[in-house]
Protein backbone atom coordinates (compact mmCIF):
# COMPACT_ATOMS: atom_id res chain seq x y z
CA UNK A 1 0.00 0.00 0.00
CA UNK A 2 1.27 3.48 -0.80
CA UNK A 3 1.14 6.27 1.65
CA UNK A 4 -1.66 9.02 1.28
CA UNK A 5 -0.62 12.63 -0.20
CA UNK A 6 -1.45 14.80 2.52
CA UNK A 7 -1.90 18.36 1.68
CA UNK A 8 -2.54 20.07 4.82
CA UNK A 9 -0.60 19.65 8.24
CA UNK A 10 2.25 17.30 9.35
CA UNK A 11 1.81 13.64 9.80
CA UNK A 12 1.69 13.07 13.56
CA UNK A 13 5.34 10.95 14.36
CA UNK A 14 5.00 7.44 14.84
CA UNK A 15 4.31 5.98 17.76
CA UNK A 16 3.64 2.65 19.00
CA UNK A 17 -0.21 2.13 18.80
CA UNK A 18 -1.85 -0.69 18.09
CA UNK A 19 -3.27 1.07 15.17
CA UNK A 20 -3.89 -0.51 12.19
CA UNK A 21 -2.68 0.63 8.30
CA UNK A 22 -3.68 3.84 8.77
CA UNK A 23 -3.58 6.44 11.76
CA UNK A 24 -5.04 10.04 12.05
CA UNK A 25 -2.36 11.40 9.84
CA UNK A 26 -4.09 14.72 9.42
CA UNK A 27 -6.49 16.61 12.60
CA UNK A 28 -7.74 19.69 11.98
CA UNK A 29 -9.52 22.00 14.24
CA UNK A 30 -13.20 22.63 12.87
CA UNK A 31 -12.61 26.27 11.70
CA UNK A 32 -9.70 25.16 9.67
CA UNK A 33 -11.57 21.74 8.21
CA UNK A 34 -14.22 23.87 6.98
CA UNK A 35 -11.74 26.35 5.52
CA UNK A 36 -10.64 23.52 3.84
CA UNK A 37 -13.62 21.62 2.49
CA UNK A 38 -15.09 25.64 0.98
CA UNK A 39 -11.51 25.78 -0.74
CA UNK A 40 -11.63 22.65 -2.24
CA UNK A 41 -15.02 22.95 -3.37
CA UNK A 42 -14.38 26.68 -4.81
CA UNK A 43 -11.28 25.10 -6.79
CA UNK A 44 -13.23 22.68 -8.27
CA UNK A 45 -15.87 25.13 -9.33
CA UNK A 46 -12.61 27.59 -10.93
CA UNK A 47 -11.50 24.44 -12.64
CA UNK A 48 -14.37 23.56 -14.07
CA UNK A 49 -17.46 25.86 -14.33
CA UNK A 50 -20.86 25.16 -12.69
CA UNK A 51 -23.39 23.69 -15.28
CA UNK A 52 -26.63 26.22 -16.04
CA UNK A 53 -30.06 25.76 -16.86
CA UNK A 54 -33.03 26.93 -17.18
CA UNK A 55 -35.35 26.71 -14.55
CA UNK A 56 -38.68 25.90 -15.41
CA UNK A 57 -40.46 26.84 -12.14
CA UNK A 58 -44.11 27.01 -12.73
CA UNK A 59 -44.06 24.22 -14.92
CA UNK A 60 -42.11 21.93 -12.51
CA UNK A 61 -41.93 23.50 -9.38
CA UNK A 62 -40.74 20.67 -7.51
CA UNK A 63 -37.36 20.66 -8.87
CA UNK A 64 -36.47 23.68 -8.61
CA UNK A 65 -36.41 24.15 -4.20
CA UNK A 66 -32.94 25.16 -3.42
CA UNK A 67 -31.53 26.42 -7.01
CA UNK A 68 -28.96 29.05 -6.94
CA UNK A 69 -29.73 31.61 -9.80
CA UNK A 70 -26.52 31.76 -12.07
CA UNK A 71 -27.68 34.80 -13.35
CA UNK A 72 -29.66 37.84 -12.31
CA UNK A 73 -33.22 38.58 -12.70
CA UNK A 74 -34.14 41.91 -13.85
CA UNK A 75 -37.61 44.18 -13.65
CA UNK A 76 -39.46 44.12 -16.81
CA UNK A 77 -41.23 47.02 -15.92
CA UNK A 78 -41.56 49.85 -12.97
CA UNK A 79 -43.10 48.53 -9.64
CA UNK A 80 -45.15 49.64 -8.55
CA UNK A 81 -46.21 49.74 -12.85
CA UNK A 82 -48.47 52.52 -12.24
CA UNK A 83 -48.84 55.17 -9.18
CA UNK A 84 -50.76 52.58 -6.80
CA UNK A 85 -52.88 53.08 -3.76
CA UNK A 86 -51.22 51.97 -0.43
CA UNK A 87 -54.85 51.65 1.53
CA UNK A 88 -57.97 51.61 1.12
CA UNK A 89 -59.53 55.16 1.61
CA UNK A 90 -60.16 58.28 -0.19
CA UNK A 91 -58.11 59.71 -3.54
CA UNK A 92 -58.02 63.57 -3.16
CA UNK A 93 -55.60 66.61 -3.52
CA UNK A 94 -54.33 67.23 -0.23
CA UNK A 95 -54.37 71.24 -0.56
CA UNK A 96 -58.06 71.00 -1.40
CA UNK A 97 -59.43 68.79 1.51
CA UNK A 98 -56.85 70.81 3.95
CA UNK A 99 -57.66 74.45 2.47
CA UNK A 100 -61.81 73.78 2.20
CA UNK A 101 -61.71 72.24 6.09
CA UNK A 102 -64.76 70.70 5.54
CA UNK A 103 -66.08 67.36 3.65
CA UNK A 104 -65.37 66.81 0.29
CA UNK A 105 -68.23 64.77 -1.75
CA UNK A 106 -67.04 60.95 -3.18
CA UNK A 107 -68.20 60.66 -6.54
CA UNK A 108 -67.37 57.49 -7.19
CA UNK A 109 -64.92 54.45 -6.72
CA UNK A 110 -61.61 53.43 -8.15
CA UNK A 111 -61.31 49.27 -7.82
CA UNK A 112 -58.00 47.45 -8.16
CA UNK A 113 -57.28 46.33 -11.32
CA UNK A 114 -59.49 49.23 -12.87
CA UNK A 115 -58.56 52.76 -14.38
CA UNK A 116 -60.15 55.30 -13.33
CA UNK A 117 -61.27 58.62 -14.91
CA UNK A 118 -59.12 61.63 -14.01
CA UNK A 119 -60.31 62.83 -10.30
CA UNK A 120 -62.60 66.02 -10.96
CA UNK A 121 -61.95 69.07 -8.75
CA UNK A 122 -63.19 69.56 -5.68
CA UNK A 123 -63.93 66.24 -5.12
CA UNK A 124 -62.53 62.80 -3.89
CA UNK A 125 -62.67 59.05 -4.93
CA UNK A 126 -63.32 56.56 -2.90
CA UNK A 127 -60.24 53.44 -3.58
CA UNK A 128 -58.99 50.37 -2.69
CA UNK A 129 -55.24 49.18 -1.99
CA UNK A 130 -53.48 48.16 -5.38
CA UNK A 131 -55.89 50.52 -7.36
CA UNK A 132 -54.21 52.95 -9.71
CA UNK A 133 -54.71 56.05 -8.44
CA UNK A 134 -56.27 58.15 -10.79
CA UNK A 135 -54.98 61.12 -12.28
CA UNK A 136 -55.28 64.19 -10.68
CA UNK A 137 -55.26 62.99 -7.21
CA UNK A 138 -51.90 63.83 -5.13
CA UNK A 139 -53.25 61.34 -1.85
CA UNK A 140 -54.80 58.54 -0.25
CA UNK A 141 -56.18 59.00 2.94
CA UNK A 142 -56.65 55.66 4.78
CA UNK A 143 -60.33 54.95 5.71
CA UNK A 144 -59.95 54.72 8.96
CA UNK A 145 -58.76 58.31 9.38
CA UNK A 146 -62.19 59.56 7.64
CA UNK A 147 -65.88 59.57 8.76
CA UNK A 148 -68.69 59.46 6.73
CA UNK A 149 -71.17 62.66 6.67
CA UNK A 150 -74.47 63.19 4.64
CA UNK A 151 -72.50 66.14 3.13
CA UNK A 152 -69.43 64.25 1.89
CA UNK A 153 -66.03 62.07 3.85
CA UNK A 154 -64.60 63.96 7.08
CA UNK A 155 -61.18 63.42 7.44
CA UNK A 156 -59.78 63.38 11.18
CA UNK A 157 -56.93 65.24 10.48
CA UNK A 158 -55.74 67.57 7.24
CA UNK A 159 -54.04 65.53 4.92
CA UNK A 160 -50.60 65.28 4.03
CA UNK A 161 -49.56 65.47 0.46
CA UNK A 162 -48.34 62.03 -0.96
CA UNK A 163 -49.36 59.68 1.38
CA UNK A 164 -50.28 56.38 0.72
CA UNK A 165 -49.48 56.37 -3.09
CA UNK A 166 -46.43 54.15 -3.90
CA UNK A 167 -45.07 56.17 -7.13
CA UNK A 168 -44.01 54.17 -10.51
CA UNK A 169 -40.75 52.75 -9.85
CA UNK A 170 -40.33 53.10 -6.20
CA UNK A 171 -39.41 49.31 -5.42
CA UNK A 172 -37.82 48.83 -8.79
CA UNK A 173 -37.21 50.77 -12.32
CA UNK A 174 -37.80 48.99 -15.27
CA UNK A 175 -34.15 46.71 -15.96
CA UNK A 176 -33.10 47.04 -12.49
CA UNK A 177 -31.96 43.54 -10.85
CA UNK A 178 -34.70 42.33 -8.35
CA UNK A 179 -32.46 39.01 -7.68
CA UNK A 180 -29.05 38.89 -7.73
CA UNK A 181 -27.18 35.83 -9.11
CA UNK A 182 -26.18 33.41 -6.34
CA UNK A 183 -29.55 33.79 -4.68
CA UNK A 184 -31.44 30.60 -3.79
CA UNK A 185 -34.79 29.95 -5.17
CA UNK A 186 -36.87 30.35 -2.16
CA UNK A 187 -40.43 30.90 -2.44
CA UNK A 188 -39.77 34.56 -1.87
CA UNK A 189 -37.44 34.47 -4.84
CA UNK A 190 -40.15 32.88 -6.39
CA UNK A 191 -42.68 35.88 -5.93
CA UNK A 192 -40.12 38.38 -7.54
CA UNK A 193 -39.56 36.12 -10.13
CA UNK A 194 -43.40 35.74 -11.46
CA UNK A 195 -43.59 39.37 -10.43
CA UNK A 196 -40.78 40.07 -13.10
CA UNK A 197 -42.59 37.57 -15.44
CA UNK A 198 -39.23 35.87 -15.42
CA UNK A 199 -40.32 32.49 -15.99
CA UNK A 200 -37.36 30.51 -16.94
CA UNK A 201 -34.56 31.77 -15.19
CA UNK A 202 -30.93 30.54 -15.39
CA UNK A 203 -29.64 28.70 -12.96
CA UNK A 204 -26.62 26.55 -11.81
CA UNK A 205 -27.25 22.64 -12.05
CA UNK A 206 -27.46 20.77 -8.33
CA UNK A 207 -24.89 19.21 -7.35
CA UNK A 208 -24.48 15.34 -8.22
CA UNK A 209 -24.09 13.62 -4.99
CA UNK A 210 -23.40 9.56 -4.38
CA UNK A 211 -24.25 8.05 -0.64
CA UNK A 212 -22.03 5.08 0.57
CA UNK A 213 -22.80 3.60 3.42
CA UNK A 214 -20.31 0.91 4.23
CA UNK A 215 -20.45 -1.72 7.20
CA UNK A 216 -20.92 -5.69 6.73
CA UNK A 217 -23.29 -4.62 9.83
CA UNK A 218 -25.80 -3.06 8.17
CA UNK A 219 -29.10 -4.34 6.84
CA UNK A 220 -31.32 -2.12 4.33
CA UNK A 221 -34.22 -0.48 6.47
CA UNK A 222 -37.01 -2.42 4.46
CA UNK A 223 -34.95 -6.24 6.03
CA UNK A 224 -35.65 -7.59 9.00
CA UNK A 225 -31.55 -7.33 10.69
CA UNK A 226 -30.46 -10.91 11.91
CA UNK A 227 -28.90 -10.61 15.77
CA UNK A 228 -25.96 -8.84 15.24
CA UNK A 229 -27.25 -6.32 12.61
CA UNK A 230 -28.44 -3.34 12.67
CA UNK A 231 -30.39 -1.36 10.19
CA UNK A 232 -28.53 1.27 7.84
CA UNK A 233 -30.37 4.28 9.20
CA UNK A 234 -26.63 6.77 8.13
CA UNK A 235 -27.69 6.27 4.22
CA UNK A 236 -31.39 7.65 4.25
CA UNK A 237 -30.33 10.38 6.18
CA UNK A 238 -27.06 11.68 4.18
CA UNK A 239 -29.55 11.32 1.16
CA UNK A 240 -32.37 13.26 3.16
CA UNK A 241 -29.86 15.79 4.22
CA UNK A 242 -28.00 16.33 0.62
CA UNK A 243 -31.78 16.72 -1.08
CA UNK A 244 -32.64 19.19 1.57
CA UNK A 245 -29.60 21.38 0.60
CA UNK A 246 -30.79 21.16 -3.25
CA UNK A 247 -28.66 18.32 -4.26
CA UNK A 248 -29.65 15.87 -6.75
CA UNK A 249 -28.69 12.44 -4.99
CA UNK A 250 -27.59 10.55 -8.21
CA UNK A 251 -26.19 7.17 -6.49
CA UNK A 252 -27.42 5.27 -3.22
CA UNK A 253 -25.19 2.13 -2.22
CA UNK A 254 -24.70 -0.23 0.72
CA UNK A 255 -21.25 -2.02 0.45
CA UNK A 256 -19.67 -4.43 3.39
CA UNK A 257 -16.50 -3.54 4.59
CA UNK A 258 -14.77 -5.05 1.59
CA UNK A 259 -11.89 -3.27 -0.08
CA UNK A 260 -12.41 -4.34 -3.84
CA UNK A 261 -16.13 -3.85 -3.09
CA UNK A 262 -16.06 -0.25 -1.52
CA UNK A 263 -13.13 0.88 -4.13
CA UNK A 264 -16.06 -0.47 -7.11
CA UNK A 265 -18.49 1.14 -5.28
CA UNK A 266 -16.00 4.78 -5.40
CA UNK A 267 -15.40 4.51 -9.04
CA UNK A 268 -18.92 3.91 -9.79
CA UNK A 269 -20.12 7.08 -7.82
CA UNK A 270 -17.42 9.05 -9.23
CA UNK A 271 -18.63 8.63 -12.63
CA UNK A 272 -22.16 10.28 -12.40
CA UNK A 273 -21.20 12.60 -8.88
CA UNK A 274 -19.80 15.76 -7.93
CA UNK A 275 -19.54 14.83 -4.09
CA UNK A 276 -19.39 11.48 -2.99
CA UNK A 277 -20.64 11.08 0.85
CA UNK A 278 -19.20 7.94 2.55
CA UNK A 279 -20.33 6.52 5.99
CA UNK A 280 -18.45 4.31 8.12
CA UNK A 281 -14.99 2.67 7.61
CA UNK A 282 -13.33 5.98 8.03
CA UNK A 283 -11.67 5.85 11.65
CA UNK A 284 -8.58 3.45 12.64
CA UNK A 285 -10.20 0.23 13.16
CA UNK A 286 -8.96 -3.04 11.37
CA UNK A 287 -11.61 -2.98 9.10
CA UNK A 288 -11.93 0.82 8.26
CA UNK A 289 -11.58 0.76 5.22
CA UNK A 290 -12.23 3.77 2.75
CA UNK A 291 -8.29 5.04 3.69
CA UNK A 292 -6.63 2.10 2.33
CA UNK A 293 -9.26 2.64 -0.81
CA UNK A 294 -8.52 6.28 -1.38
CA UNK A 295 -4.48 5.41 -1.42
CA UNK A 296 -4.99 3.28 -3.76
CA UNK A 297 -7.33 5.28 -6.12
CA UNK A 298 -4.65 7.76 -5.83
CA UNK A 299 -6.50 10.47 -4.00
CA UNK A 300 -5.46 13.51 -2.36
CA UNK A 301 -6.46 13.50 1.43
CA UNK A 302 -7.10 16.75 2.77
CA UNK A 303 -7.89 15.37 6.53
CA UNK A 304 -8.42 12.24 8.53
CA UNK A 305 -9.71 13.60 11.66
CA UNK A 306 -11.40 16.98 12.73
CA UNK A 307 -10.88 18.04 16.78
CA UNK A 308 -15.09 17.49 18.02
CA UNK A 309 -16.95 15.05 19.14
CA UNK A 310 -19.20 13.11 18.04
CA UNK A 311 -17.96 12.84 14.57
CA UNK A 312 -13.97 12.62 15.39
CA UNK A 313 -13.13 10.57 12.28
CA UNK A 314 -13.93 12.85 9.34
CA UNK A 315 -12.10 11.85 6.15
CA UNK A 316 -11.92 14.80 3.35
CA UNK A 317 -9.88 14.12 -0.20
CA UNK A 318 -10.04 15.01 -3.76
CA UNK A 319 -10.33 12.13 -6.17
CA UNK A 320 -9.98 13.65 -9.86
CA UNK A 321 -12.57 15.96 -10.36
CA UNK A 322 -14.74 14.40 -7.20
CA UNK A 323 -14.77 15.83 -3.90
CA UNK A 324 -15.16 12.82 -0.71
CA UNK A 325 -16.10 13.10 2.58
CA UNK A 326 -15.72 9.76 4.61
CA UNK A 327 -17.84 10.64 7.64
CA UNK A 328 -17.91 8.15 10.47
CA UNK A 329 -20.29 5.50 11.03
CA UNK A 330 -21.89 6.90 13.98
CA UNK A 331 -24.73 8.36 13.36
CA UNK A 332 -24.69 12.00 15.35
CA UNK A 333 -20.80 11.78 13.67
CA UNK A 334 -22.34 11.52 10.61
CA UNK A 335 -24.89 14.20 10.98
CA UNK A 336 -22.83 16.55 12.05
CA UNK A 337 -20.24 15.87 9.33
CA UNK A 338 -22.54 16.43 6.67
CA UNK A 339 -24.11 20.00 8.60
CA UNK A 340 -20.34 20.95 9.69
CA UNK A 341 -18.20 19.67 6.52
CA UNK A 342 -20.24 18.42 3.30
CA UNK A 343 -22.99 21.18 3.59
CA UNK A 344 -20.80 24.04 3.04
CA UNK A 345 -19.02 22.42 -0.02
CA UNK A 346 -22.36 21.18 -1.22
CA UNK A 347 -23.42 24.74 -0.92
CA UNK A 348 -20.28 26.19 -3.15
CA UNK A 349 -20.99 23.49 -5.80
CA UNK A 350 -24.86 24.54 -6.18
CA UNK A 351 -23.64 27.98 -7.28
CA UNK A 352 -23.07 30.23 -3.62
CA UNK A 353 -19.95 32.57 -3.80
CA UNK A 354 -17.34 30.55 -1.51
CA UNK A 355 -16.75 34.12 0.30
CA UNK A 356 -20.38 34.81 0.95
CA UNK A 357 -21.48 31.89 2.70
CA UNK A 358 -23.79 32.61 5.89
CA UNK A 359 -22.53 31.06 8.81
CA UNK A 360 -24.64 27.93 10.65
CA UNK A 361 -23.68 29.60 14.04
CA UNK A 362 -25.67 31.58 16.50
CA UNK A 363 -25.84 32.77 19.76
CA UNK A 364 -28.51 31.78 22.12
CA UNK A 365 -28.77 31.49 26.09
CA UNK A 366 -28.74 29.02 27.95
CA UNK A 367 -31.94 27.61 29.61
CA UNK A 368 -29.83 24.50 31.84
CA UNK A 369 -27.05 23.97 33.35
CA UNK A 370 -24.36 22.18 31.69
CA UNK A 371 -21.20 19.98 33.16
CA UNK A 372 -18.99 17.44 31.81
CA UNK A 373 -15.45 16.42 31.29
CA UNK A 374 -12.91 18.56 30.35
CA UNK A 375 -12.24 17.53 26.02
CA UNK A 376 -9.36 18.98 24.27
CA UNK A 377 -12.04 18.91 21.47
CA UNK A 378 -15.11 21.17 20.63
CA UNK A 379 -17.93 18.68 22.00
CA UNK A 380 -21.36 19.25 20.54
CA UNK A 381 -24.88 18.17 22.50
CA UNK A 382 -28.20 17.99 20.63
CA UNK A 383 -30.56 20.97 22.14
CA UNK A 384 -33.86 22.20 21.97
CA UNK A 385 -35.46 25.81 21.64
CA UNK A 386 -37.53 26.54 24.78
CA UNK A 387 -41.27 27.65 23.16
CA UNK A 388 -41.61 30.75 26.02
CA UNK A 389 -41.00 33.53 24.48
CA UNK A 390 -41.38 32.53 20.82
CA UNK A 391 -43.35 34.55 18.56
CA UNK A 392 -43.29 37.42 21.23
CA UNK A 393 -40.90 40.71 20.32
CA UNK A 394 -38.98 39.50 22.54
CA UNK A 395 -37.82 36.40 21.51
CA UNK A 396 -34.49 34.95 22.30
CA UNK A 397 -33.42 31.21 21.30
CA UNK A 398 -33.24 29.63 24.67
CA UNK A 399 -31.85 26.01 24.80
CA UNK A 400 -33.17 23.43 26.40
CA UNK A 401 -31.47 19.71 27.10
CA UNK A 402 -32.34 16.80 25.30
CA UNK A 403 -31.56 13.31 27.16
CA UNK A 404 -28.43 12.18 24.86
CA UNK A 405 -27.38 8.72 24.97
CA UNK A 406 -24.15 9.52 23.04
CA UNK A 407 -22.73 9.29 19.39
CA UNK A 408 -25.48 6.56 18.34
CA UNK A 409 -28.28 8.29 19.82
CA UNK A 410 -30.21 9.21 16.55
CA UNK A 411 -33.16 9.86 19.16
CA UNK A 412 -31.94 12.55 20.10
CA UNK A 413 -30.35 14.14 16.84
CA UNK A 414 -34.38 13.97 15.71
CA UNK A 415 -35.68 15.81 18.70
CA UNK A 416 -33.00 18.66 18.29
CA UNK A 417 -33.31 21.83 16.69
CA UNK A 418 -29.40 22.85 17.20
CA UNK A 419 -26.63 21.37 18.50
CA UNK A 420 -24.56 23.17 21.43
CA UNK A 421 -21.02 23.59 20.91
CA UNK A 422 -18.83 23.36 24.07
CA UNK A 423 -15.33 24.70 23.52
CA UNK A 424 -12.67 22.86 24.57
CA UNK A 425 -11.55 22.29 28.32
CA UNK A 426 -15.06 23.79 28.97
CA UNK A 427 -16.52 21.48 32.31
CA UNK A 428 -19.37 24.15 33.23
CA UNK A 429 -21.94 25.99 31.09
CA UNK A 430 -24.30 27.95 33.73
CA UNK A 431 -27.73 28.38 33.11
CA UNK A 432 -28.66 32.04 31.76
CA UNK A 433 -24.79 32.05 29.84
CA UNK A 434 -24.76 32.93 26.01
CA UNK A 435 -22.90 30.38 24.00
CA UNK A 436 -22.73 29.31 19.90
CA UNK A 437 -25.07 26.75 18.72
CA UNK A 438 -25.02 25.21 15.34
CA UNK A 439 -28.80 25.95 13.79
CA UNK A 440 -28.84 23.01 11.56
CA UNK A 441 -31.54 25.17 9.54
CA UNK A 442 -32.54 21.69 7.81
CA UNK A 443 -36.19 21.66 7.54
CA UNK A 444 -37.04 19.14 4.64
P1 LIG B 1 -17.66 2.76 11.79
O1 LIG B 1 -17.39 4.23 11.65
O2 LIG B 1 -17.83 2.06 10.50
O3 LIG B 1 -16.69 2.11 12.70
O4 LIG B 1 -19.09 2.67 12.52
C1 LIG B 1 -19.24 3.20 13.83
C2 LIG B 1 -20.57 2.78 14.40
O5 LIG B 1 -21.62 3.30 13.60
C3 LIG B 1 -20.79 1.30 14.44
O6 LIG B 1 -21.42 0.99 15.68
C4 LIG B 1 -21.70 1.02 13.32
O7 LIG B 1 -22.50 -0.10 13.52
C5 LIG B 1 -22.52 2.28 13.21
N1 LIG B 1 -22.92 2.51 11.83
C6 LIG B 1 -22.08 2.46 10.77
N2 LIG B 1 -22.74 2.70 9.64
C7 LIG B 1 -24.03 2.92 9.99
C8 LIG B 1 -25.21 3.21 9.25
N3 LIG B 1 -25.17 3.35 7.91
N4 LIG B 1 -26.36 3.37 9.91
C9 LIG B 1 -26.38 3.24 11.26
N5 LIG B 1 -25.32 2.98 12.00
C10 LIG B 1 -24.14 2.79 11.39
MG1 LIG C 1 -17.91 0.13 9.92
Amino acid sequence: MGTLQVSHGQPEPARQRAFHAFPPQCELELPAARQTVIAAAAALCAQSPRRTEQADWMRTPESHPGRVLAEAVRADRDWPPFPRAMRDGYALRAAEAAAAGKPLPCVGQVRAGALARALPPGVCLEIMTGAPVPAGADTVVMIERTWRGEDGIHFDAPPRRGDNIALPGNESAAGAVVAAAGRRLTPAVTAVLAQAGCLAPVVFAAPRVAIIATGDELTPPEQTPGPAQIRNSNGPMLAALARSVGAEVVYIAHVADDAAALRAAIADACAGAEAVICSGGASVGAHDLLKPVLDSLGAQLHFDAVAMRPGHPQIFARLGNQLLFGLPGNPLGALLGFLLLARPALDVLAGFDAAALSSPFITAEMDFGYHGKALPLVAFRPVRYAAAGAGTPHFKARLQEIPYRGSADVAAAAAADAWLMIPPGITELAAGSLVTVLATGVTA
